[in-house]
C-alpha cells in the first residue's frame, strides 16, 4: 500500500478511537505516527514510554476496534516507543522505571495560589535532587494533584539527568514489596532496591499506618537514603502529626525537611485548569464555558475533568461543536441520570414518538424494517440507561428472550460505532430522554 494510504487510513483510525473514547481521548494522539502496517498488525510509534504505556492500558481496545472498523479486518496494534529501532513494546519497557502519567508534567499542572509551595518545591527538587529540601512532604485531600505532582518531579529529573534512578512508588505498593520480600526470604533485594535509589518517591504515604514491621523497614529505608543526601519525597492526605498511629520518630522525620499543603483550587485557578485539560484533549472551549465547568466542581479537580469527558462525549456523539447549551445539557442530564430513574416507559415513549409507531406494533411479532429497527434501539437504550436485566427489557417489548435482546444491543452498537447517523439519532434520542426525566 502506497505511504499515502496508510497515512490516511492511520489518521481515519485515530480520529475512529478518539470518538470510541473521549475519555482518554489526547491532543497528543495526533502526532503518533505508524511505524509498520502489515499483514494483520499494526505498529504505532509513541514519542515515549509514558505515552506508550498509558495507550497501552488505557486505550488498546478502542485502537484495536477502530483499526478492524477502518480496516475491515482482524488487526492487532502495537505501541512502540521511539522509531522502534530499539524494537521495545511498551510491555518490555514497563519494568523499567516508573509507572508515568504522560499528562502528569509541570507544564501541564496549573499553579495558583492554593498550590503554589508545593508546585516550587517540586520544581526546587526536581532541579537539584538531595540538595534543597528533603525530606519533601506534599499533603492535601483528595484529587488536589499530589500524584500530578509526584510524577512531574519524575519527568523533570528524566528529563534533565539521563541516568537517575527514581523509585515512585504507592505506599501500598512499598508495603507489599516488603512482605513479598520477607516471604521469599529476599530482604538483601529489596534493600538494594530502595536503599540505593537517587530519589525515593512514595505517594500516600498515611498507608504506612498500623503496619508496624513495614513502618519499622521504611525507618531504616529513610535514614539509609537521607545519610547519604539521597531525595526523599512522600504525599499524603494530612500532615505528618495528624496520620494516625504514625511512630513518633517518623513523624518527626517527616518534619525535618519540607511540609507543604495543598489546598483546594479558588474559582480562577478551577478555570485555568479546565481550560489546560480541554487543550490536552485538543478541545476549543471559550471562556463562557470553563467558567460554568469551573462552578460545577468547587473540591476535587478529578470532577472537573469527569465533566469534561461527559460534554466531549455528547459533542462527539451529536456531532456538534462544543457551546454553553451543550454543556449544560450534558452535565445537567449527567446529573438527573445519576440521581433519578430513568424508566423502560420513558425511552419507549420517546422512541416510539420519535419513529411514530404504537407501542403493540414493537411488542408485536412483525419484523419490518419499520418496526425491528426501533424495537432494536428501544432495546439497546434500555440495556445502556437502566438497570434493567436482558430478560425484563425482553420482558417489556412483547416477551422477548434475552439473546434476541443481547443480539439487538450488539447489532445497534456495531452501527453506533460505524454510523455517524445513527450516533448522532441515539445522541438525539438520549437527549430527550433525560430531558423528559427533567420535566
Ligand atoms: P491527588 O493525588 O492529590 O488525589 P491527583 O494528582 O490524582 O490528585 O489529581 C487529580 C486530577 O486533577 C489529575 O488529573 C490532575 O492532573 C488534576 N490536577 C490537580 N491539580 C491540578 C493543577 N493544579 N493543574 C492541572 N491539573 C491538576
Ligand atoms: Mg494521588
Amino acid at each position: 500500500m502506497a505511504t499515502r494510504d496508510v497515512e490516511n487510513i492511520f489518521t481515519d483510525i485515530v480520529e475512529r478511537a478518539k470518538a470510541m473514547d473521549p475519555g482518554n481521548a489526547r491532543k497528543w494522539f495526533d502526532e503518533l505516527s505508524v511505524l509498520h502496517f502489515d499483514g494483520g498488525s499494526i505498529g504505532i510509534a509513541c514519542p515515549d514510554e509514558s505515552n506508550a504505556r498509558f495507550l497501552d492500558e488505557n486505550c488498546r481496545s478502542s485502537f484495536t476496534r477502530a483499526a478492524q472498523q477502518i480496516t475491515g479486518h482482524l488487526v492487532t496494534v502495537d505501541f512502540v516507543v521511539g522509531t522502534g529501532d530499539r524494537g521495545a513494546s511498551s510491555e518490555d519497557a514497563a519494568h523499567i522505571g516508573p509507572a508515568l502519567h504522560p499528562d502528569y508534567t509541570f507544564q501541564n499542572f496549573v499553579v495558583g495560589p492554593s498550590n503554589r509551595l508545593a508546585h516550587a518545591s517540586c520544581v526546587a527538587v526536581s532541579q537539584s535532587l538531595g540538595q534543597t529540601y528533603n525530606p519533601l512532604f506534599l499533603y492535601g485531600s483528595a484529587g488536589l494533584g499530589k500524584t500530578h505532582l509526584l510524577h512531574a518531579v519524575c519527568h523533570e529529573v528524566h528529563h534533565r539527568l539521563d541516568g537517575a534512578v527514581i523509585q515512585l512508588l504507592s505506599c501500598e505498593d512499598f508495603v507489599n514489596r516488603f512482605i513479598r520480600a520477607i516471604e521469599q526470604g529476599n530482604i538483601t533485594g529489596f534493600h538494594s532496591q530502595f536503599r540505593t535509589v537517587d530519589a525515593l518517591i512514595i505517594d500516600d504515604i498515611q498507608f504506612l499506618r498500623e503496619r508496624e514491621q513495614s513502618q519499622e523497614e521504611f525507618f531504616h529505608t529513610f535514614n539509609a537514603l537521607y545519610n547519604n543526601g539521597k531525595q526523599i519525597i512522600l504525599s499524603a492526605d494530612s500532615p505528618p502529626n495528624e496520620i494516625p498511629s504514625l511512630e513518633a520518630r517518623l513523624i518527626s522525620r517527616f518534619n525535618w525537611g519540607l511540609v507543604a499543603r495543598i489546598d483546594p483550587p479558588s474559582y480562577e485557578t478551577r478555570v485555568a485548569i479546565v481550560q489546560k485539560k480541554a487543550h490536552l484533549r485538543g478541545l476549543h472551549i471559550n471562556d463562557e464555558i470553563a467558567e460554568y465547568v469551573a462552578r460545577q466542581a468547587q473540591a476535587n479537580i478529578r470532577e472537573l475533568e469527569g465533566a469534561l469527558t461527559t460534554i466531549y462525549a455528547l459533542a462527539t456523539t451529536l456531532s456538534e461543536p462544543v457551546t454553553l447549551e451543550l454543556a449544560q445539557t450534558a452535565l445537567e442530564g449527567q446529573i438527573k441520570l445519576a440521581t433519578r430513574h430513568i424508566t423502560i416507559s420513558d425511552i419507549i415513549d420517546v422512541v416510539t414518538r420519535h419513529f411514530d409507531v404504537r407501542l403493540t406494533d414493537l411488542q408485536s411479532k412483525r419484523r419490518s424494517q419499520s418496526i425491528t429497527v426501533p424495537r432494536q434501539i428501544c432495546m439497546y437504550l434500555a440495556r445502556s440507561l437502566t438497570k434493567h436485566s436482558l430478560e425484563e427489557i425482553g420482558g417489556h417489548l412483547g416477551g422477548r428472550d434475552h439473546t434476541t435482546v443481547m443480539h439487538a444491543c450488539n447489532k445497534i452498537s456495531e452501527s453506533h460505532d460505524s454510523d455517524p447517523q445513527m450516533q448522532a439519532l441515539l445522541g438525539e434520542l438520549t437527549k430527550q430522554i433525560s430531558q423528559a426525566q427533567q420535566a
